[in-house]
């Protein structure tokens, strides 16, 4: 096994869609990145119905063609059964914000989205080593100087050092572990079973990508579909509520499929193809998201929640963000702390707001137009725009971001403040 070299200017942690994008954009600046992920990709996820705000970092990357060669399917919005008194779903356009450039997402295999994004970073110039797991970090005194990891089978450690080390390890937390910096969202403590189907219908014309949510009894179904012929679909309930029902995750995820209005028809000719999977999406963040030397971004900083597919864009726009904060800071070490401290205030001000409409969702007897005022009440509160815009632009992963709809992608990088 040939090791890379030993010094860097940053040192990315984690490959998913945070770390190939933050590695990636740093390459493209010129800086010298090494990017360890303990994974060969391509590599199973879940966190595959993506939001238009992700378009921002595809076309900095300089990949949106490529997500057509991989024929992901498109999606133009989401459907949902939501609130006491709704009796039939209801939908958002991505369009209804405006702006051409964001008026469709994708449906993605995350095993492919993430090995491109990867090769991607490659392409730039990043050094990408897989089957490398980071275990602890070196310190400088206080400052933390580089990584120490081992390639799977192999004993002895490898150090290597940077001027700044970046933790994209998810729901790792790697440094946020280290650190002891995890606090948890004791509401929004979650329990999540899927699988995926065959043969299941669509939704006609461009609702045909759309993501269906509907909620059922103490939780909600999504139903997504992948391709023509292939339809994800997951039950999300609270932790305690499955543990009450003495269910196996696979029957809860069954049962609820059959007793529920809209996935049931939709699922009635549909045959199971692969496994059952679960997950434990409790919510948390960081106390902190940077440090002398070190900076979180995506799940290793936060996750808030699925329900409205924000994770992969949260973690994508924060790398867009962070790439130049990062390329600021390693021009001008002295505006470290100050360049992180913006990136973050941005960041979670973004997640903010993302969790105080989720958690109104979550209250249960809200119908659509209660959700589309909550959403204005969050990012529009002098009401400038109708409220059914300030909830697709939350649902887009664009609000808070309004500005960056004024500018290119680039210029977008060039303001690190304003990416998010
Ligand atoms: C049930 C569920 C459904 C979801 N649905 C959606 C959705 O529809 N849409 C959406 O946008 N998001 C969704 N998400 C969230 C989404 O999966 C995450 O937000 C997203 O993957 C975060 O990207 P990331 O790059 O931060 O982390 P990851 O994609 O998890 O990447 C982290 C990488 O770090 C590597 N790593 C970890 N530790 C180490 C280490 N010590 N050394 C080296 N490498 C390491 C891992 O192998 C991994 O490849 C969902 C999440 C859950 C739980």
């Amino acid at each position: 096994m040939s090791h890379p070299e030993p010094e860097y200017d940053v040192i990315v942690v984690g490959g998913g869609p945070a770390g190939s994008s933050t590695a990636g954009l740093l390459a493209q600046e010129g800086h010298r990145v090494l990017l360890l992920e303990r994974e060969k990709f391509p590599r199973y996820h879940i966190g595959e119905s993506l939001i238009s705000g992700v378009t921002l970092t595809l076309d900095a990357l300089g990949v949106r063609e490529r997500m057509a060669e991989l024929r992901f399917q498109i999606k133009h919005g989401g459907s949902l059964l939501w609130g006491a008194d709704q009796t039939a779903p209801w939908s958002f356009r991505f369009r209804e914000i405006r702006d051409a450039r964001f008026d469709y997402s994708w449906q993605v295999r995350r095993a492919e989205f993430d090995a491109m994004l990867l090769d991607r970073a490659r392409e730039l110039g990043v050094v990408v080593v897989e089957g490398a797991t980071v275990r602890g970090p070196l310190t400088d005194g206080e400052r933390v100087a580089g990584v120490s990891y081992q390639f799977r089978g192999e004993a002895d450690p490898i150090d290597a050092r940077a001027a700044i080390v970046v933790d994209a390890s998810g729901q790792q937390r790697w440094l946020g572990r280290h650190f002891g910096l995890v606090s948890w969202h004791d509401d929004l403590r979650n329990m999540a079973a899927w699988s995926y189907y065959a043969g299941a219908l669509r939704y006609p014309g461009d609702h045909e990508g759309d993501l269906l949510v509907e909620s059922c009894a103490q939780g909600w179904l999504w139903y997504a579909p992948l391709s023509p012929t292939l339809t994800g679909i997951g039950y999300v309930t609270p932790s305690d509520r499955f543990a009450e029902t003495g269910l196996p995750p696979d029957q809860l995820l069954e049962k609820q499929i059959a007793e529920s209005n809209e996935v049931s028809w939709l699922t009635a000719g549909a045959r199971r193809v692969d496994v059952y999977r679960t997950a434990r999406d409790w919510s948390y963040a960081c106390s902190q998201f940077s440090g002398p030397g070190w900076v979180l971004v995506g799940d290793a900083a936060a996750f808030i929640d699925p329900l409205l597919s924000s994770g992969v864009t949260l973690a994508m726009r924060g790398a867009l963000s962070l790439s130049r904060a990062v390329h600021e800071a390693l021009a001008a070490p002295e505006k470290e702390r100050h360049l992180m401290q913006v990136y973050e205030d941005r960041y979670r001000d973004f997640l903010a707001a993302l969790l105080d409409l989720i958690r109104f969702f979550y209250d249960g007897a809200h119908g659509r137009d209660e959700l589309h005022l909550r959403a204005q009440a969050i990012v529009d509160p002098d009401r400038l725009m109708p409220p059914k815009i300030s909830f697709v632009s939350l649902l887009s992963g664009l609000a808070r971001g309004d500005e960056t709809l004024d500018r290119s992608p680039r210029t977008a990088i060039d303001r690190p403040s304003d990416a998010i």
